[in-house]
C-alpha cells in the first residue's frame, strides 16, 4: 500500500505497518516476496546449496511450496525424512533470523555462519524431541544421512 504525506512517499505492509522500502532488506536486488527471500535471493540459494551439498541432494525445488514439502517428496525412508524436515524448516527459520538481525541489530550478522546454526539447531530440535536419535554432534555435522540409516 502507498500513501503520500507531505509530498514524501509513504510504504505500509499488509499489516500496515511502515516500511523504508519494498526491496529484498539481504540483497535490495529485488522486492521482497516470500519467494525471493527464501528461495531466489542470493543468501537463501547459498544456504540451500550447503544443505543439498549436507544432505547428498543435487538440487533444491525452485519454488517455494515445493520446497516448503520438500522432506516428504523425496525418497527418504519415512523417519529420515523427518528428520530432514526438521532441517528444511530450520532452514526457513535461519534466513528468517538472518533477515531480521539485518533489518534490526545494530551489528550486521554473518552470512557464513547460518549454516553452521543450522546444523546446531536442528540437531537441538532432533536430539531433544526424538527418543530414538542418538548422534553427536560432530556426526551429525559431517553426515546425517549415515547418522540416520543407522536408527
Ligand atoms: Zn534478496
Amino acid at each position: 500500500m502507498r500513501n503520500q504525506s507531505k509530498g514524501r512517499l509513504i510504504l505500509f505492509d499488509s499489516q500496515g505497518i511502515e516500511l523504508d522500502s519494498l526491496r529484498c532488506t539481504v540483497c535490495d536486488d529485488a522486492l521482497e516476496t516470500s519467494q525471493h527471500l527464501w528461495v531466489d535471493c542470493v543468501v537463501a540459494r547459498n544456504v540451500w546449496d550447503m544443505v543439498c551439498k549436507w544432505w547428498r541432494h543435487d538440487d533444491y525445488p525452485k519454488d517455494l511450496q515445493s520446497l516448503i514439502s520438500w522432506a516428504g517428496s523425496n525418497s527418504f525412508p519415512s523417519k529420515m525424512a523427518r528428520y530432514f524436515d526438521v532441517v528444511v524448516q530450520t532452514t526457513f527459520s535461519s534466513i528468517w533470523h538472518y533477515r531480521n538481525k539485518l533489518c534490526f541489530d545494530i551489528k550486521p550478522p554473518r552470512k557464513d555462519t547460518i549454516g553452521d546454526d543450522i546444523k546446531l539447531l536442528s540437531h537441538l530440535w532432533i536430539s531433544h524431541r526424538s527418543r530414538n536419535f542418538q548422534s553427536c554432534w560432530l556426526d551429525w555435522t559431517i553426515d546425517p544421512v549415515n547418522v540416520c540409516s543407522k536408527l
